[in-house]
């Protein structure tokens, strides 16, 4: 085994996906944590704008489950420059999920051993109850993701699992449900069943086991360009230009939303 993922490294939705996008920039990202030439200048205005302003619901309905009065917050999202965050609050207050409860944790982390490696998820919104694990992710999307690509998403994969080892309650199932805020009445939601599970730990094993036997040459730069779309390190890789994805926008999307929330701030003890 190789293995050159410094001691206490800890695996998360964002590094993950990060490797499977293009093993180059999770080893620059990730293991070198490699400064940028210039960051976001081949990114576009519309990204880092969707990136503000996701970021700043979160806090908003982060917030509002801290017990902050919702007039306030309503007040505080209609002065944001960018009038989708007041939409976007709105009509999170008028869903279901602005329901409060005793046995709900926002942005809460939980981190398990996954065969010796650390995995750490941390979860918009995570409600316990007697037999569910409810896991709630906020999304601000400008077209509502397909459920099949949500599905198979590593986020999904994590938080399911990180979730149901942390709370093994064997006649628990989990639900994870992904609230788009410009499409409120459509929330893509899924049950997790104990075979499912066991298929997102095998699905991960492998891949954290590939990440670790891997010898540094081959953290190669992606063969896809389309992937370099909206990637921070186009400038490094002379990538820039390259053919705008949708895809590759979700992918880099999620990982800088959460580094902007400071979700997956490396840890080395837990
Ligand atoms: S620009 Fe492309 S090749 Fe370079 S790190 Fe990003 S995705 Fe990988």
């Amino acid at each position: 085994m190789t293995d050159i993922l410094p001691a206490g490294f800890v695996f998360h939705q964002s590094n993950l996906q990060a490797f499977k996008t293009c093993r180059f920039s999770f080893l620059l990202r990730y293991i070198r944590k490699f400064p940028w030439p210039a960051p976001l200048a081949a990114r576009t205005s519309t990204f880092e704008q969707d990136l503000v302003a996701g970021s700043t619901l979160h806090s908003l309905i982060h917030q509002y489950f801290l017990g902050i009065d919702p007039e306030l917050l309503v007040s505080s999202a209609a002065n944001f420059p960018d009038a989708r965050v007041s939409v976007w609050f709105n009509n999170f207050l008028a869903s279901q999920y602005a329901t409060l409860t005793s046995n709900q944790f926002p942005e809460h982390s939980l981190q398990i051993t996954l065969d010796g490696s650390l995995l750490l998820a941390k979860f918009d919104l995570l409600t316990l109850n007697v037999d569910t694990i409810q896991i709630c992710d906020w999304k601000s999307s400008r077209v509502i993701p397909k459920r099949q690509f949500l599905q198979d998403r590593i986020q999904t994969m994590v938080y399911s699992l990180v979730a149901a080892r942390a709370h093994p309650l064997p006649s628990r199932s989990i639900t994870m449900h992904y609230w788009e805020a410009g499409f409120p009445d459509q929330p893509i939601i899924f049950t997790i069943e104990a075979a499912q599970l066991q298929r997102y730990e095998e699905t991960l094993t492998d891949l954290i086991t590939c990440i670790r036997s891997l010898p540094v040459e081959q953290f190669e730069r992606t063969t896809d360009r389309k992937k370099c779309s909206y990637c921070e390190y186009q400038s490094y890789c002379a990538r820039s230009g390259s053919t705008k994805d949708e895809e590759s926008f979700n992918n880099w999307f999620e990982i800088g939303l959460s580094e902007l929330q400071g979700q997956t701030k490396e840890q080395t003890e837990f």
